[in-house]
């Protein structure tokens, strides 16, 4: 591939949430521009990408146009209208990862299929075209309970998701084409973020453990995880094999449970940065985003060892606040030795919405716990 970091190269970046903006920072390390695009032009990367793009990600003339102004199109969202971006891959642009292994992830089904054709262990499942079929299938007993229903198309932080115990509970039940999977008795949620670059160079970084809030969005993460090295390896073994099976070339998120009989179960993957690896900034050699540029320029992927233990906290709008953004203890926590605070610089805040993070390091996990857990009561994201 010819060399791809010179002051005329355009990478473009669709949608510049948090993820797009650290995606932005890591790439202005080096010589590029970087142009993103989003419907919303006070977006966190809009204050530091070179060239904003007003446009809507699912628009097929709006991604038509991006394609046009760039060299090389990542994302950093799967909801991104597929038809144009393989429209573009038709007429030779570059697109990493793949539009076509992209369209297989958007569709929770596809990518259920995806495992069991390629003898990934994930959760049983079964397709419905809608919740009447659902509900024939438990009429007829082919659906027995407890069981979890998943949304095909468009969820994310665990909307589009229900957990259905009993008949009782079937007024829960979401309505479109959807997934039954079998329900997993949870130990541990972790996640393993591997990167693979053209010429099939292949990267982990650490598992790091996830712990959920009552909106169930990502609350705590723990770099490194303590589990056991079996499983450990195991689950870096099943996130290679993923991103190996698909010959993707870029980054993969995989979110995998480990059941109470410690057996690990892919929960599902995103080909993009991860909330799961933002803690990667400060605490491992090479951050995820730098790792995606080195992937998708063709670079030797980097070093993901952990230079230091690390907890990781989600800002999230504290629940009864909404409106123009007030942050509260911030000087108290820049005060503790060790704590990096990233602030996205949305300007409103509503209950649970990301607002920023905290990473926490420490010379041991035990001491990284105890900073985090004063920062937890410190700082609040509150309004005005
Ligand atoms: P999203 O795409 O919205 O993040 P997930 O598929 O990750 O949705 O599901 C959200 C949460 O629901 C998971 O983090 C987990 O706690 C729970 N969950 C999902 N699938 C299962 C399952 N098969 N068994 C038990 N819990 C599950």
């Amino acid at each position: 591939m010819e060399q791809l970091v010179t002051s005329d190269f355009k990478l473009g970046i669709i949608a510049g949430g948090q993820l797009g903006k650290m995606l932005v920072l890591a790439a202005s390390n080096w010589d590029v521009k970087t142009y993103v695009l989003d419907t919303e032009v006070h977006c966190p990367a809009s204050t530091c990408c070179t060239t904003f793009v007003k446009g809507n990600q699912l628009e097929y003339d709006d991604v038509i146009k991006f394609g046009a102004m760039v060299d090389l199109i990542t994302f950093e969202i799967e909801n991104v209208n597929i038809k144009a971006l393989q429209k573009l891959k038709s007429e030779g642009k570059k697109i990493f990862p793949d539009p076509d292994a992209l369209a297989i992830i958007q569709d929770k089904g596809l990518q259920k299929e995806f495992y069991k054709e390629n003898n990934i262990p994930s959760p049983q499942f079964n397709l419905f075209p809608s919740k009447s079929s659902l509900i024939t299938a438990i009429n007829t007993g082919e659906i027995s309970f407890p069981f979890v229903q998943k949304l095909r198309m468009g969820g994310y932080d665990g909307k589009g998701v229900v957990i259905i115990k009993s008949s009782t509970e079937l007024e829960k039940l979401l309505d479109g084409p959807s997934l039954v999977e079998k329900l997993v008795d949870i130990q541990k949620e972790i996640s393993v973020i591997v990167a693979r670059n053209h010429h099939g160079e292949m990267k982990c970084f650490p598992v790091v453990e996830m712990e959920f809030n009552d909106a169930n969005m990502v609350e705590t993460l723990i770099c490194p995880s303590s589990l056991d090295a079996k499983i450990t390896e195991q689950a870096t073994k099943i996130a290679t094999d993923i991103i190996a099976s698909f010959k993707l070339c870029g980054l993969l998120a995989v979110e995998l449970f480990v059941d109470k009989n410690n057996v690990v179960w892919v929960n599902e993957i995103a080909p993009r940065p991860h909330n799961s690896g933002h803690h990667t900034i400060e605490s491992t050699i090479t951050s995820q985003y730098e790792q995606l540029l080195r992937a998708i320029f063709d670079f030797p992927l980097g070093s993901t060892q952990v230079k230091m233990p690390s907890v990781m906290i989600n800002l999230l709008g504290e629940p009864g606040y909404e409106g123009k953004v007030k942050y509260e203890g911030l000087t108290d926590c820049m005060g503790i030795e060790g704590v990096k605070i990233h602030l996205y610089g949305k300007k409103i805040t509503n209950p649970f919405r990301k607002m920023g993070h905290v990473t926490v390091l420490g010379n041991s996990l035990e001491e990284a716990k105890k900073k985090a857990s004063i920062v937890k009561q410190k700082l609040k994201v509150k309004s005005w």
